[in-house]
């Protein structure tokens, strides 16, 4: 049986983020040629229409409420809870991002709806949805089937491909939801770290652990992730030691990411940072200690100094890249 699909995109810093790319490819795969609806935020959401029609969305419901051109969990539950009344979707699927992270569960909570968190894969058994989400922080993977009622499951960045921009154009809805008794109102927003390739959505990460002995220490590392364009990430070993901000600890009580590489440098490869990153596509282990247990999980090891491994791998990768 063809379903109605409601795929939640999201943008950021005035464009719209590739994993709403994914969910919409998530949301394709299960639609069984049924319809697939997707849902944009904020003031200036019109101008992702054609991006969402060109990757799969037949309708895009445009909600351009002032109150949700910043994120805030209340503004966002009731605006979506909205949305969710109008489509009447027969699951729902949004990016298991910070956002999606934060508002999934309230969302599902105030639908009455059970949450698949983090799920990897999506696809049809029958006329079930069946969803594949790691659990004990990566070491295994359960499926889940959602056989009645509305699916709502949060999708992790980078691991369902988005499909190629196609020419079909998607029916803009306008959508106003009515917002009220909001307990948050973001007044301002400070970085802490301006520009850069998004951790959680680059294609190459490259990572310091303890390792690295110093801030100074991340430099090689920040030289070779600008080779590479990708982003530079951290074990919480290096943010304790304070070598860098904690915005960059990867592992279970940090950001997930799934690169196509993974360089970790000077990270031992305890399970919580594992939970992180095991899913990336390639690993490379820099270690000097040749037992340590990061070389498990790798793909390709290097045993030695970082301080003179990492820069080798610039110079060489600069021939060839820059
Ligand atoms: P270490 O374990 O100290 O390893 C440093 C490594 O660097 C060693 O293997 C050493 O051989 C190598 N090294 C040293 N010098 C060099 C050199 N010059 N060249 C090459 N190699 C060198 N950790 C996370 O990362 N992310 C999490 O989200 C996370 N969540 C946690 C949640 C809980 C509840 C708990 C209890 C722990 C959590 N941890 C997390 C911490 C985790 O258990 C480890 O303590 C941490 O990952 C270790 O960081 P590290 O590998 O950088 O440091």
């Amino acid at each position: 049986m063809s379903k109605k699909i409601l795929a939640i995109a999201e943008a950021r810093d005035g464009n719209l983020r590739n994993v709403s790319f994914e969910v919409l490819a998530a949301a394709k795969r299960v639609a069984g040629g049924g319809e697939v609806v997707a849902a944009v935020l904020g003031s200036d959401a019109a101008k992702y229409v054609e991006a969402l029609g060109q990757h799969g969305a037949a309708k895009v419901y445009v909600v351009t409420n002032s109150e949700l051109d910043t994120y805030t969990t209340d503004a966002y539950a009731q605006a979506l809870r909205q949305v969710v009344d109008a489509v009447q979707p027969d699951a729902i699927f949004m990016p298991h991002t910070a956002i999606g992270k934060d508002a999934a569960p309230r969302l599902a909570a105030r639908l009455g709806l059970g949450l698949v968190s983090d799920a990897i894969n999506v696809e049809l058994d029958g006329d079930a949805i069946v969803f594949t989400r790691p659990i004990y922080a990566g070491k295994a993977f359960e499926k889940k089937k959602m056989v009645s009622g509305t699916a709502f499951a949060t999708i992790r960045p980078n691991n369902i491909p988005a499909e190629e921009a196609g020419a079909s154009a998607a029916e803009q809805v306008d959508f106003t939801a009515e917002i009220k008794d909001l307990r948050t109102i973001v007044k301002d927003i400070v970085r802490k770290t301006a520009g850069g390739v998004d951790l959680s959505e680059a294609k190459v990460v490259v990572s310091g652990g303890r390792g690295v002995k110093s801030v100074d220490g991340f430099k090689p590392l920040q030289e070779l992730a600008d080779v590479l364009g990708g982003a530079v990430g951290a074990s919480r070993g290096a943010c304790d030691a304070e070598y860098c901000d904690y915005s960059l600890q990867i592992g279970q009580t940090g950001k997930v990411v799934t690169p196509d590489l993974y360089i970790a440098a000077g990270i031992s490869g305890a399970i919580q940072h594992l939970a992180g990153m095991s899913s990336s596509k390639v690993i490379v282990a820099i270690n000097k200690d040749p037992e340590a247990p990061i070389f498990q999980v790798a793909d390709y090891g290097i045993v030695g100094d970082l301080f003179e491994v990492v820069p080798l791998l610039t110079e060489e990768f600069k021939k060839v890249l820059v």
